[in-house]
């Protein structure tokens, strides 16, 4: 079989962000953002191995964006694409898996935009635009949601009014679930499992930050919830507060609601409380000098991990390994060690000869002899939406996909 090539896109509101990856290589042929899209100074940056260039988008338009990727395409693919991932936010219950855009599905993606209003709206312009440009072949959407619909009800569910989640799906959805998924089929790989098997807990720690249970292949709890908000401390968003905190603001400030949801998604987390930066690589040098909202930033970040891996431990019959992704996980030896030395009760240790970040940051074990695994397994997102777009279509070609929405 010839090597298949998928064109990953992930669409914001003013960004577009590509990769053009192919079945076997483990890096993007090309990739690249186009930022500032809706404003005159619209402009795409890409890269394909020493080539790269800045182009302006002047209409700002998603769509010529999207258009000025045909002939790079066109340039560094060694053969035509096969089809178009679309990483998409919010598949409310409707998916448990990719799907195969069709005017159902964008209904479907169109019906789950309240619960994700800054991400479904722009991801649907982002299908649209690449809909017109490449025609012929399958558009595919990848859902982060999706990989959470096998959690069970116990932990799906608030404890709230039954008709606020048959009405209006109030319920916890989680979010990450590429990553999530993707590093635990490579903890399997890397530990010598049966693949996809195996009792994980998983922390990406990034912008965002998530944890997992994941049994054989399967989220059974997650740390978000309605929304990306819940769960860990992040680079500017809370995670759980009291969900008194909107009334009392409003009560003895007089705070709206836009107000309150600006300081909660975009004024907290590791910002807020450092007072210095959301950025973890700026606190972790500025905790080294002793600055106090910096150390003090960096203990909550990782006590409130290791409190929300301890809690989804239950969820799980035994734990044979916690992973550590994203742009903290996989580069932060500080929050790793601290934070497993809060989760010192399930005998995990770290040792710190091999929890230093190597050159190349390749997935390996960090732990001491005798506690379960700790690994590091640097995410993919993107390769894991071309293998599950191609496994679709494989699927497709050997059987009719199940309508589910
Ligand atoms: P991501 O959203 O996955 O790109 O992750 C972004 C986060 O990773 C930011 O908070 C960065 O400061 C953090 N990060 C990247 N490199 C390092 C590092 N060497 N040490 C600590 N944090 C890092």
């Amino acid at each position: 079989m010839t090597d298949r090539l998928v064109l990953v896109i992930n669409c914001g509101s003013s960004s577009l962000k590509f990769a053009l990856r192919s079945e076997s290589a483990t890096k993007p042929l090309l990739s690249g953002l186009a930022e500032r899209l809706g404003t005159p100074e619209g402009v795409m940056n890409w890269k394909a191995g020493d080539n790269g260039e800045r182009i302006q988008i002047r209409d700002g338009k998603h769509s010529t964006a999207m258009a000025s990727l045909l002939p790079l395409i066109e340039r560094f693919a060694e053969q035509p694409l096969t089809a178009v991932g679309h990483r998409v936010v919010h598949g409310g219950e409707h998916f448990t898996g990719a799907r195969i855009i069709d005017d159902e599905v964008i209904t479907a993606i169109e019906d789950s935009s309240p619960l994700a209003p800054l991400h479904n709206p722009a991801q649907l312009v982002g299908i649209n635009a690449a809909m017109k440009v490449f025609t012929t072949i399958p558009h595919v959407a990848i859902f982060d949601t999706a990989f959470h619909q096998s959690m069970p009800p116990h932990a799906y569910r608030y404890a709230l009014p039954e008709e606020l989640y048959t009405e209006h799906g109030v319920r916890r959805y989680g979010f990450h679930g590429t990553s999530h998924r993707f590093v635990s089929s490579q903890a399997s790989l890397l530990m010598g499992l049966e693949p996809g098997h195996g009792a994980w807990l998983t922390a990406h720690l990034g912008n965002g930050c998530s944890t997992c249970a994941i049994l054989d292949g399967r989220s059974l709890d997650t740390s978000m919830g309605l929304t990306p908000l819940e769960g860990l401390v992040m680079g500017t968003r809370s995670g759980d507060v009291d969900p008194n905190l909107h009334s009392h603001l409003a009560r003895t400030l007089g705070w709206d609601l836009e107000r309150i949801d600006n300081m909660l998604n975009r004024e907290s987390g590791l910002l807020g409380l450092s007072g210095l930066s959301n950025d973890m690589r700026t606190l972790v040098t500025a905790r080294a000098e002793g600055h106090a909202g910096a150390t003090l930033a960096v203990e909550v970040f990782c006590y409130r991990l290791a409190r929300s891996l301890a809690g989804l431990a239950v969820a799980l019959p035994r734990i044979d390994g916690v992973i550590f992704t994203g742009g903290i996980g996989e580069n932060s030896p500080l929050v790793r060690e601290l934070t497993v030395r809060h989760l010192a009760l399930f005998g995990l240790a770290i040792d710190p000869a091999a929890n230093a970040t190597p050159p190349g940051n390749p997935a390996r074990q960090v732990q001491m002899a005798g506690s379960p695994a700790i690994l590091v397994i640097p995410t993919d997102e993107e390769r894991q939406i071309t293998e599950e777009c191609l496994a679709l279509l494989d699927l497709a070609t050997t059987q009719p996909v199940e309508q589910e929405a």
